[in-house]
């Protein structure tokens, strides 16, 4: 069978070390067998050891492996649309509850990094910054919102405040969310990873699994193997393909492209992003970066429909780096590649459960690092008899993108083209 590394990115390269995580061979029984061991799997897993649960992991290449270890690092809280968004979509109740949850994902981050002792980099501080009016008009009526909810922690910034947190000239204002931050996304994930085997938990790696038995003890198969299980997780997000037929339809797989200058000297560095903080833009198709551990800059933007990967990252992503810091101008790129997000027309996470032991969650659309950290926690909740926060996601209804599967690339690519020139003109 071949073995599938992770793809040469400067987090594969920072990577703490790892066990060797063999492949599965033969039957095994557990209690839930999750499929994937993202961020989504890995926090289901955790915190259903936690509660006593034996728990099996199939991965079909290595830990981390998908976006969970490819991500730009953001603690982005909240989901890819705003509440009132959710609000629209589903009953007063449930949009209550999944507000009350839109920043508890960047709470289990910091719980599990100090519990486990992970060593990830954390960093506190996010930004989202403006180029236009229109954007800052949307900043402000965001942060009004969330207070409505409770949410009390944001703060606006005015054009000098954001030049000092971005050395650049660029944005005309921002919102700073001291509860986001930032991480070394796949030593967040191998942490969590290392937390559940302490736990008794078992991961295999370089196991997809290529089929699952339906009924009332269903069977995960790999081509080695295969687990019985009282529950199934399916948390393979945009790698996922077809394993499960009727989640495909209501989701596409997009890339985005990452890349990492050579560590820069401490001044230079400094004098980009003085605070540290991560940042992401408010542009339809954003562009997003902070600093890392060593004092590189890792700057990720763009969005390739349908996940083709792009021959040369560097000269798409380059530029956009350099409109934000021309100072990088001679700075070295050492690292550039591509991750898969998934995308669902309405941009919420797509979640529910198949007969009453097959549970999903996936289609984050972009901002999952806290989302997916949520997910295993309701996940983990459901399977104890507790279905309430689960029930609000899967309340979201989903629909199939326009074009079906042959044209949904070029139909959601003209729709992203019209935000982007909305973006351009400011309007
Ligand atoms: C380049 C990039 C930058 C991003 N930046 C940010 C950011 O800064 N902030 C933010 O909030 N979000 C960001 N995101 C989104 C975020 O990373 C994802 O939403 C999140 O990591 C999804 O986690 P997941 O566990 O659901 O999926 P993944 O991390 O993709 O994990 C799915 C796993 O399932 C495995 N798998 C799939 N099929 C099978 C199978 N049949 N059998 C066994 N295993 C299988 C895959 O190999 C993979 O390891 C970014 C995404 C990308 C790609």
């Amino acid at each position: 069978m071949t073995h599938t590394p992770y793809p040469q990115s400067y987090y594969a390269f920072s990577a703490n070390p790892v066990p060797l995580r063999p492949e599965l061979q033969g039957e095994v029984e557990t209690d839930v067998c999750i499929i994937g061991a993202g961020y989504t799997g890995l926090s289901t897993g955790l915190f259903l050891l936690e509660h006593g649960f034996k728990v099996t992991i199939l991965e079909a290449a290595k830990v981390g492996f998908g976006a969970s270890g490819r991500n730009g690092g953001q603690i982005v809280n909240s989901y890819s649309r705003d509440i009132d968004a959710i609000e629209r979509s589903t009953s007063a109740k449930n949009a209550q509850l999944m507000a009350d949850m839109a920043f508890e994902g960047g709470r289990i981050i910091r719980d599990r990094i100090q519990k486990y002792n992970i060593q990830c980099d954390l960093k506190d501080g996010g930004v989202f910054a403006a180029f236009t009016k229109k954007q800052m008009g949307h900043l402000e009526a965001q942060k009004k919102l969330w207070e409505r909810f409770g949410h009390k922690q944001l703060e606006i910034l005015d054009a000098k405040r954001i030049r000092e947190v971005a050395a650049t000239d660029n944005y005309i204002g921002g919102m700073l969310d001291m509860s986001g931050g930032h991480i070394h996304p796949l030593n967040l994930a191998l942490g969590e990873a290392a937390a559940i085997e302490s736990l008794g938990g078992v991961i295999h790696e370089q196991s997809p699994a290529t089929r699952i038995e339906r009924g009332a003890n269903p069977v995960v198969h790999t081509p080695k193997g295969r687990v019985k299980a009282k529950f199934v997780v399916v948390a393979g997000n945009a790698y996922l393909g077809n394993l499960v037929p009727e989640l495909a339809s209501k989701s596409m797989p997009c890339g985005t492209q990452v890349i990492t200058t050579e560590p820069l000297p401490e001044d230079l560095a400094r004098s980009l992003l003085p605070q540290d903080y991560c940042v992401e833009d408010c542009n339809y198709l954003l562009d997003y970066y902070r600093l890392s551990g060593d004092r590189r800059l890792i700057y990720g933007g763009g969005v390739v429909y349908g996940a083709r990967d792009p021959a040369n990252i560097e000269a798409i992503i380059r530029p956009k780096m350099l409109a934000t810091f021309p100072q990088l101008k001679n700075v070295k790129i050492d690292f550039a590649w591509t991750g898969n997000f998934l995308l669902t027309l309405s941009r919420l996470p797509q979640v529910g459960r198949i007969g009453d032991n097959i549970y999903y969650s996936q289609g984050c659309s972009g901002h999952g690092v806290t989302y997916t950290h949520i997910a295993g926690k309701v996940i983990a909740e459901t399977l104890r008899g507790q279905a309430e926060r689960f029930d609000a996601f899967a309340s979201l209804p989903h629909y199939p993108f326009p074009g079906g599967r042959l044209f949904r690339v070029p139909f959601t690519a003209m729709g992203a083209w019209y935000y982007t020139m909305r973006d351009k003109l400011g309007v």
